[in-house]
This record gives C-alpha cells, structure tokens and sequence, in this order.
C-alpha cells in the first residue's frame, strides 16, 4: 500500500513572537483533494512551506509520501509536483522551454521530456503558445502552464498554494477543470484556499484554519449540514440590529454582518412573514455555503478577517 500522502501532528511554528501554526493537525488521503480554508494570516502558505520542508516546524510531527520532514524533505519533494503562490516562470523563455528547464530540474533527459512536453501543453490548453515567450501569456495562461509544470515528474501529490488567487472568473473556472482532471487521474491535491467556492467546488475534505488552528475540518457537506442545515436569507437596506429583534424569535439563528442580518433557518417562508410589514427591504433567499459555516465559527465574514 502506498504510504498516507501527508500527515501533520500538533505542528507548530512561530516567527519571533507571531505565534502562525498552533498546534495543527490533520491527514491527506491519497486521491483526495484536501483544502486548507483560511483567511489571509490563517498560516496556508506556512504549512504548505512545512509540507515541503521549505519552513521548519518548532515542534509536531509531519510525513509526506512517508517521509520523515524537514529531513527527508529533499526525497520528498522529488515526488511532489509544486504549484506557488506566485507564479516563478522564467519570463524571458518560452513555454516549452520553461518545461524542459523544470523537467532538467528534476534530473530527466531531454528525450524523457520531449516526450512528456506535448500531453503537458495539452494538459494545459497550450499546443498553441509553445513557442510563445512566457511574458506574452495572460495570467490565466501562466498559472496553467505553472501546473503543468508541476506535473513534469509525474508526481503523485501536488501540493498548491492560492492555485486560483488573482484571476478572472473565467480563467479560475479553467483552473478548477484543470485540477479536477488531475484528480479524475488519481493525482492527490493539497489546496490552499481563501476562496469558500474554490473549496467548496473542489475539495473532498478541508480543514478551516484561523490564527494557525483548525477551527473545523471534513467534507463541505458536512461541515454546511453539521453547522448550518437548511437554508439562509440575507437582509439588507434596515436596521439590522431592529431586524435581529424582530426575527429572532422565529429563525434558529441570526446573526448580524455588517450592514446585513443573516437568518438560519429550515423553513424560510414562516420566517419571512414577519418582514411583510418592512418595506423597501432587500431579501436574498439561498442554500447554506461555507462562508456561512466560517461565518457561524468564527464570528465573522473570511473576508473581514
Ligand atoms: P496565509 O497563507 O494563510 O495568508 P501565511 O502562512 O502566509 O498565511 O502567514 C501567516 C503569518 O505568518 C502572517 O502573519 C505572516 O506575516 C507570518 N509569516 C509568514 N512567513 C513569515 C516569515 N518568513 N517571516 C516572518 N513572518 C512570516
């Protein structure tokens, strides 16, 4: 049997008197996309740094493929395909010249990367800009060839940071499609994320990070059922904290956001009958989502954090 593609125990690490991971633990199974949810501080980057062996943890304990981290890391990391948080292409090469940088790298001839090189640009939508230079791609385009890239020694667990962070709607979609395709392939994916949708459209499991510690952790099934349930209607154009009195009494929970009241409940249309005296009010009626569950643990909105 293979060995558990990453396991953390009680992991900690401080920079100075920045106390980032506390006390972290949690298991990657092999095949599965596993989110780290955080909102920017949470520690994402530093632990998947850690996973690498590219940041020492002052105590806990890590594995990664088997191997003992930091000091088995160099081993490790030959059999992880990386995507960064910031794309670190060589701007002046072309794409397929950026691929076979990498694929040297890694210790491959050049025959074993010519041939890896076609199904790589396919992979990424890129049998058009081979020859392209890296500076004439779109910010969708670099981070598809920065997986791709990653996936030049066959790796088995792909480990990336923010894989979507910084592109367009649309160009994230691809990503997503792309990732998915990795998984459908057996591929395992350690994610990290501050986007709920980007976790909740992709990962089988997750772990909700804040301040370096696991607030949550399981499927986004899960954690909307086991948190929330039912469905959410959100408030705006009151008074909201007028609207908490007023609603309370006849929701599961309700609590106010900003300028909004968001209400929790398993029947929304009994809930709303107290507002049709409340004119000029705007009710937006949806199914529970993880910012809800974020919301609900937290206290407050990921992206207030
Ligand atoms: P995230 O990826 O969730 O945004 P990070 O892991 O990048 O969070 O950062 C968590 C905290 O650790 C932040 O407060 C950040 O300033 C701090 N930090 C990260 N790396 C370093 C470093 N090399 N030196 C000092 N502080 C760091």
């Amino acid at each position: 049997m293979s060995p558990t593609p990453i396991t953390f125990t009680n992991v900690r690490k401080s920079y100075g008197n920045n106390s980032v991971v506390n006390g972290l633990s949690f298991r990657v199974n092999s095949g599965e996309c596993f989110g780290l949810l955080g909102p920017n501080g949470a520690g994402k980057s530093t632990v998947a740094r850690m996973v690498l062996g590219m940041a020492q943890p002052d105590a806990g304990t890590i594995t990664v493929l088997g191997e003992s981290i930091p000091t088995r890391a160099r081993l490790a990391r030959a059999r992880i395909g990386v995507v960064p948080q910031f794309d670190n292409l060589e701007p002046g090469f072309t794409v397929q010249e950026n691929l076979l940088i990498f694929g040297r790298y890694f210790g491959m001839s050049t025959a074993e990367i010519d041939a890896a090189i076609p199904s790589l640009l396919e992979f990424a939508h890129l049998e058009s800009k081979a020859k392209a230079r890296v500076s004439e791609l779109s910010g969708g385009m670099k981070r598809r060839l920065t997986i791709a890239r990653a996936l030049i020694n066959d790796p088995q667990l792909l480990v990336m940071d923010e894989p979507s962070t910084g592109l367009d709607p649309h160009a994230r979609h691809l990503i997503w499609e792309r990732l998915r395709l990795l998984l459908a392939r057996g591929k395992t994916i350690l994610l990290t994320t501050h986007f709920m949708e980007e976790a909740e459209r992709l990962c089988d499991r997750l772990c909700v990070i804040e301040k370096g510690r696991s607030i949550t952790e399981g499927s986004p099934n899960e954690l909307i059922e086991q948190q929330i349930g039912g469905h959410v209607m959100e408030i705006y154009g009151g008074n909201p904290h007028d609207l908490h009195s007023l609603l309370a009494p006849h929701v599961s929970r309700a609590v106010v956001s900003g300028e909004a009241l968001f209400c929790y409940a398993s029947d929304l249309e009994k809930a709303r009958a107290p507002l049709l005296d409340h004119a000029g009010l705007r009710v937006l009626q949806r199914p529970a989502n993880l910012e809800d569950v974020f919301l609900r643990l937290t206290g407050h909105e990921i992206k207030d954090s």
